[in-house]
């Protein structure tokens, strides 16, 4: 499943901003597709106060980053919220957008993000529907 693919410009190139500081929040599919290579939640999640299951930073970057290689460990199986990025829900004004952080932004289009919205918002709402409902640790 890869429903879009980020077409970015170079402009990332040195240090990839999407992986640095994330604050990227896993469905329990996304968990348990990660936990399947080996991997332990408590290692790579952390429970926010919400309910939330977000990746763990390690040294400003997501514990799955490859800091030497800039590569993405888990790349084939990650979190369907970074297949997404950088189209994010804007919740206040309730549309698809790209995040502002992301240097090649501009290199997505319209198109692009109109083709890939109706899978962000049914994420977003799978998201708070597990957050609402978890009890206990991730
Ligand atoms: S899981 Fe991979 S793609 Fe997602 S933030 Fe971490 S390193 Fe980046």
């Amino acid at each position: 499943m890869t429903p879009f693919i980020c077409n970015h410009d170079g402009s990332c190139d040195d240090v990839r901003l999407c992986c640095a500081e994330t604050e990227m929040t896993l469905t329990r599919e996304d968990a348990e597709r990660i936990d399947s290579l080996g991997y332990s939640r408590s290692e790579y999640l952390v429970r926010e106060e919400d309910g939330f299951c977000e990746l763990r930073n390690v040294d400003g970057f997501c514990y799955f980053y490859d800091t030497e290689s800039k590569l993405c460990r888990i790349y084939e199986h990650r979190p369907e919220g970074c297949r997404y990025y950088p189209i994010v829900y804007h919740a206040k004004k309730r549309k698809c957008v790209t995040d502002g952080d992301c240097p090649s932004r501009s290199t997505v289009s319209r198109d692009e993000i109109r083709g890939v919205c109706h899978r962000v918002r049914r994420l977003i709402e799978k998201l708070q529907q597990e957050a609402a409902t978890r009890e206990g640790p991730c």
